[in-house]
């Protein structure tokens, strides 16, 4: 029987600080498959991301659904994405609460600390499912040029350097994934702040990163594009329930996309089944981007 069967493989999924957004299901369908995985959390939400683990708060989400047992994190390292090294970081950041007792958490600290605790030949996947943009909310025309590099620092150039720094720990055949938005090849009004600039430029990045890291190190990249989902990230834009609602009902499949059917799809994207294919970007959105109208578009008349 052809299935996807990841054991015996190791994930990194970096983006991950709660049981309610895209990573979490991700990580969640790679460990039903078999595969080892580990997180990377951003330091602000590491402290209660841990307690709730510990405290079993999340022991409902992480149970599989396909068969018996749970999610467990082989490790949970902590990151911020915005960094290669700690050179880079503002003096103010580091010595910030949550930041001074985590030593390196940039991203050549992440790439140091897989390989002190697993060796050269570490991962086999890498997932990116982490981005920020701090003028989300503001529309392109009243981002400031700040706004602007630091969405398309932390959304878009965090994975160019998390594939340079991890590629060459990731087994030959590795395979590398992040996830996308259709903002970044159509408007949609409300997602600001440069993200859909740097949502484009993640697209664009894969394709060239999937020629660059196939031939030098026989590895594949891919992104998911998403349809709307309600993850912690997404409501604090201000109108997901109001876009999920619009997609539901201009959809060919008129119902919310759900954070295991981007897990189950990526966990094919990066599984040796999809050994073909790299430089894509995969829909998972129900549909939406075939649409050119709204379904409703042909009962209206003419005035
Ligand atoms: P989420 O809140 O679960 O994930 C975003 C993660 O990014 C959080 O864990 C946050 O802590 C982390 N993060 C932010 N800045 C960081 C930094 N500097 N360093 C390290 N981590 C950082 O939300 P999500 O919506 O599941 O987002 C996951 C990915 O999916 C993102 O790339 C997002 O753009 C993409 N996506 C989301 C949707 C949606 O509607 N939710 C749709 C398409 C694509």
């Amino acid at each position: 029987m052809l299935s996807i069967d990841l054991a015996g493989k190791r994930a990194l999924v970096a983006g991950v600080a709660d049981d309610a957004g895209l990573g979490f299901g991700i990580a969640k369908a790679l460990a039903e498959a078999g595969a080892e995985v580990c997180v990377a959390t951003w330091p602000p939400a590491l402290g209660i991301f841990e307690t709730l683990l510990r405290r079993g708060k999340m022991s409902d989400s992480l149970r599989f659904e396909s068969r018996e047992g749970a999610l467990s994190f082989a490790r949970v390292y902590p990151l911020d994405a915005e960094y290669d090294s700690m050179e880079d970081m503002p003096a103010e950041l580091r010595e910030n609460r949550r930041y001074k007792d985590l030593g390196d958490v940039s991203l050549a600290g992440l790439a140091a600390r897989v390989q002190a605790d697993f060796g050269d030949q570490a991962l086999d996947i890498v997932v990116h499912s982490l981005a920020n943009g701090p003028e989300v909310k503001r529309p392109l025309l009243e981002t400031s040029r700040k706004g602007y590099l630091a969405a398309s620092s932390a959304s878009a150039y965090s994975f160019v350097s998390l594939v340079q720094r991890l590629g060459p720990l990731t087994r030959p055949g590795g395979s590398f994934l992040a996830l996308t938005y259709i903002a970044a090849e159509r408007v949609i009004p409300g997602y600001g702040g440069g993200m859909s600039s740097a949502k484009a430029a993640l697209e664009s990045d894969t394709r060239t990163l999937a020629f660059e890291a196939g031939r030098k190190w026989g590895h594949r990249v891919n992104v998911i594009s998403a349809g709307p989902f309600a993850s912690r990230a997404a409501s604090a834009i201000g109108f997901i329930g109001t876009m999920i609602d619009y997609c539901r009902k201009h959809t060919p499949l008129p119902e919310p996309i759900e954070a295991r059917e981007v897990g189950t799809a990526a966990a094919f994207m990066l599984s040796p089944l999809a050994s073909g294919i790299t430089g894509h970007t995969l829909y998972v959105d129900k549909g939406y981007h075939a649409m050119g109208a709204p379904t409703d578009l042909s009962a209206k008349t003419d005035a």
